[in-house]
């Protein structure tokens, strides 16, 4: 068996966190129906799909140490459950702040999980977590021989992203970070030792990001694109030479390369693929913890967007715009970084691309001749390759890019993180300006922590 680890949503966390600690003192319950994510390493990730509060009037008995509940109310959670191939997770409060499961909660569990086991045609596995008054919360996976087993790691995606490690002790002080952890402290500077983050994309934005992420102490990183160095990206891309523009080496394998050589201990595990190429890559980044997206392809941001809501993913997409005439007349230079939080609002309902603009993107991917005709006739948009890019502009944008996932990791900040969804920057109007997430993206909450389906991501062209 693999690691088995829990994530939900910061909104459902924190309508769960006001049910569980009702302010009387006594203990309360709710059940968590959730995807899955499996990895072929047979790791498993539980992803909040919704929250199912128990109400208070319908416990049997509510004490400060003791809850009993009907799991008759339980019934028509279980057929649906049944029907998608989801978890159950019990997750329940200790307001005396007791730190382990008790004996009455062994006792509980194997009644309630062996009812649920009866119910469902395999042996796939459920959960259960104690809240404690600080919020933060510890689990277990119930097995189908009703056995305990702790939950690796429990965490939350808001607009704080909150870790709970069973196993904090497997990364020792480290010398190279001891700058950083003089900034945010040790805990911090060994949470990004077990983290894995995703970064899409690994050019101009890309490839800072990268450096940074690795400079950081990040455990280990996934780096995908499909491209190869040419000279001209030398302008930009970090730790890249003209010795490997004329090898032709992949991009990924020419940072891979420099962060080995860099020698902080970063595992780097890489994809010289598009991410439309096939499940495979998309199943690997449902597995992050982090996704930074670096890319400029519309179509390659809104299925990063999707993977984090189904995945329930933090996800910070860089951008930057330059528009000149070619001849060194500049119109405009811009910049923005967007977090994307599950349950959220959505790149698209944000209004970077329309469904037209989709549209092209697939088929300039798919089917270049076509796309050309139809460009032709005036059926369909266009699509710009080859936009000016300078270093200096890239890294900017990627360093507010890193910060942001560094302020929701450890809020540094005077005001609420929630001001901060957008960061739009025109270096030629001199203005930063902060927005708030907005409304949610209704198609997409149907799916936060949906997991794995068929079709992947409900999105069929991915084969
Ligand atoms: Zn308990």
């Amino acid at each position: 068996m693999g690691n088995v680890s829990f994530k939900i949503s910061g909104k459902a966390y924190h309508s769960l966190k006001e049910h569980l600690f009702p302010g009387d003192g006594k203990e309360a319950v709710a059940l968590a129906i959730c995807g899955r994510g499996e990895a072929d390493s047979g790791d498993v990730i539980l992803l909040v799909h919704n929250v199912v509060m128990i109400p208070y009037e319908q416990c049997e008995i509510r004490e400060h140490n003791f809850i009993k509940w009907s799991t008759e109310l339980l019934t028509p959670h279980l057929v649906q459950a049944v029907k998608n191939n989801m978890a159950i997770v019990k997750i329940h409060s200790h307001p005396t702040s007791y730190n382990e499961f008790s004996q009455t909660d062994d006792r509980s569990d194997i009644e309630l999980f062996d009812s649920i086991y009866g119910w469902m045609d395999n042996e796939k596995l459920h959960g259960s977590i104690v809240m404690l008054p600080d919020g933060s919360m510890f689990g277990r996976i119930v097995k189908p021989d009703l056995s305990f087993e702790p939950l690796k790691r429990i965490s939350v995606v808001g607009d704080e992203i909150l870790f709970w490690d069973q196993d904090r002790k497997d990364v020792k002080e480290r010398m190279f970070s001891k700058r950083t952890q003089q900034t945010f402290g040790l805990h911090t500077s060994n949470l990004l030792g077990r983290l894995k983050i995703g970064v899409i994309g690994c050019s101009g934005t890309g490839s800072p990001t990268i450096e940074q992420l690795s400079r950081l102490g990040v455990g280990s990183l996934v780096l995908v694109d499909p491209d190869r160095v040419e000279e001209k990206n030398l302008n930009r891309i970090l730790n890249a030479s003209m010795h490997d523009a004329k090898k032709n080496k992949y991009k990924v394998e020419v940072l891979k390369k420099a962060i080995q050589e860099i020698g902080l201990g970063t595992e780097v595990i890489t994809f010289n693929r598009n991410l439309y190429d096939g499940v495979q890559i998309v199943n690997y980044l449902a597995q992050c913890d982090v996704l930074f997206g670096c890319v400029d392809s519309v179509d390659g941001r809104h299925l990063l967007n999707q993977i984090a809501s189904f995945y329930l993913i933090p996800y910070f997409d860089i951008g930057v715009k330059i528009i000149a005439d070619g001849d060194g007349g500049i119109d405009q230079i811009c910049g923005t970084v967007h977090y994307i939080q599950p349950g959220g609002s959505s790149l698209m309902t944000r209004g970077l691309y329309t469904g037209e603009d989709l549209r092209a993107a697939g088929l300039f991917r798919t089917n270049k001749k076509e796309y050309e005709d139809q460009k032709k006739s005036g059926y369909i948009v266009n699509i710009t390759v080859d936009s000016p890019a300078v270093i200096s502009i890239n890294m900017l944008i990627s360093s507010i890019g890193v910060n942001e996932f560094l302020a929701r990791l450890h809020p540094f900040r005077y005001d609420p993180n929630g001001n901060f969804a957008i960061t739009r920057i025109s270096i030629t109007d001199g203005y930063t300006q902060y927005d708030s997430d907005g409304e949610s993206d209704k198609y997409l909450q149907r799916f936060v922590g949906r997991g794995d389906m068929k079709p992947m991501l409900n999105m069929p062209e991915l084969k």
